[in-house]
């Protein structure tokens, strides 16, 4: 066996179909009395549901902030912030998906005050230590044990109006997560069991969400398979696919989880050489891959009915060229060496929406 480190992420998750009636006990737990509550504006109406349950157990929100935004820009922090100082609140209670979660933990950095997470996609933040934020266009990544939300309820019933596209490519961002972890500079085996019985999860689930939205046992798999990957990502050095998705989304502009689901298999394909044992193990849990992990993720895909083009979302062919420049001009590990001219090409398929192949 070889050596590992491993490192838990301390969080208390509640996992179950109405635990967010759960919240006002998790607040006592923590002697919490005066939550901010948080939400996107197109998610304002779950936030009216959670006041409602708050004031029925006797406990009154400070407000609710309802800006969350794609990329947590810096603005939407001071003004949420300005906002938290009128209602003087005791804790952050976020519920959204990666967008709201975010801000939540951006608040939470800067005041110390407690950070509940309500998840209601697949996109796995709640689990990391790690926040992005957006100043002046340009976005930065960080990493801090203060950063990690401290609970985490997961309730399936806030999950069954995601969107069938945003279920797919959400699902498919949280096994991008899982798919790296097997592969990390820092993986040991406790992660890679997470990732194996993650991927798993959502690979069998997703599918069946997408032709019948409405399954709730899909929908808890494929909650429970994102936990799993979201764990995954907090613990573990992601690589390739997760940088190019990042230099995709900060400077192009592109949509996170479709960004994700797009390159996945085109990064994928590009590390195999370097990690048979990873290739091996992910084929096994990816149902039609037929001995090959990069065959069982285009089956999924196509069972997904997700669009595979960067030009898609708007992409300009030129900026292929530049995507690989910046992708390449930082250094970070990776199983295999970076190399300019493959990365291209592998953004080149990625935009035009070719399948992946395995002669980079
Ligand atoms: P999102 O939070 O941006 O949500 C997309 C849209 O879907 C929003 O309008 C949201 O209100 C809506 N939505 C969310 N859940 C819904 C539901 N159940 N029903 C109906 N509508 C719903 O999307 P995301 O993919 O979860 O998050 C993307 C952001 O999170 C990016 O900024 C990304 O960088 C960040 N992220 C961070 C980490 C981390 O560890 N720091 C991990 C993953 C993603």
């Amino acid at each position: 066996m070889d050596p590992f480190e491993y490192n838990a992420n301390p969080s208390r998750v509640v996992f179950g179909p109405d635990s967010i009636q759960k919240l006002p006990d998790e607040l006592r737990r923590l002697k919490l009395s005066s939550p901010l509550l948080l939400t996107t504006p197109q998610q304002v109406s779950s936030g009216e549901d959670l006041a409602k349950i708050l004031n029925a157990a006797s406990i009154k929100p400070a407000g609710t902030y309802t800006n969350a935004t794609m990329h947590t820009p810096s603005h939407i922090t001071n003004e949420a912030l300005e906002y938290m100082k009128s209602a003087s609140a005791d804790s952050v209670v976020s519920i959204g998906g990666g967008s709201t979660i975010g801000l939540g933990k951006a608040i939470s950095v800067r005041t110390g005050l407690p950070h509940l997470c309500i998840p209601t996609t697949y996109a796995g933040s709640e689990m990391t230590p790690i926040l992005g934020e957006t100043q002046d266009g340009k976005k930065t990544t960080r990493s801090d044990p203060a950063i990690l939300p401290g609970t985490v309820i997961y309730d399936v019933n806030l999950t069954m109006t995601l969107p069938t596209s945003l279920s797919a490519t959400s699902g498919v961002n949280a096994i991008a997560h899982a798919v790296e972890a097997l592969y990390a500079k820092n993986k040991n085996p406790i992660i890679t069991m997470m990732a194996l019985e993650g991927t798993k999860a959502l690979a069998e689930s997703l599918p069946t969400i997408v032709e019948d939205p409405s399954n709730q046992a899909a929908r808890e798999r494929a909650q429970y398979g994102a936990w799993l990957c979201g764990v995954c990502l907090g613990s573990s050095a992601m690589a390739l696919h997760h940088k190019l998705c990042h230099t995709l989304g900060g400077s192009f502009n592109m949509p996170h989880a479709e960004t994700h689901t797009i390159v996945l298999p085109h990064a994928l394909s590009y590390n195999a050489p370097a990690i048979p044992e990873a290739m091996k193990l992910l084929a096994e849990v990816l149902p039609g891959s037929n001995g090959n992990a990069v065959q069982g993720l285009n089956v999924l895909l196509e069972k997904l009915k997700v669009k595979r083009a960067l030009k898609d979302y708007g992409m300009k062919e030129e900026d292929v060229a530049k995507a690989a420049q910046i992708a390449v001009s930082n250094q970070y590990p990776n199983p295999r060496e970076i190399k300019e001219e493959p990365i291209k090409e592998l953004i080149r398929r990625a935009w035009a929406g070719e399948d992946a192949k395995d002669d980079l």
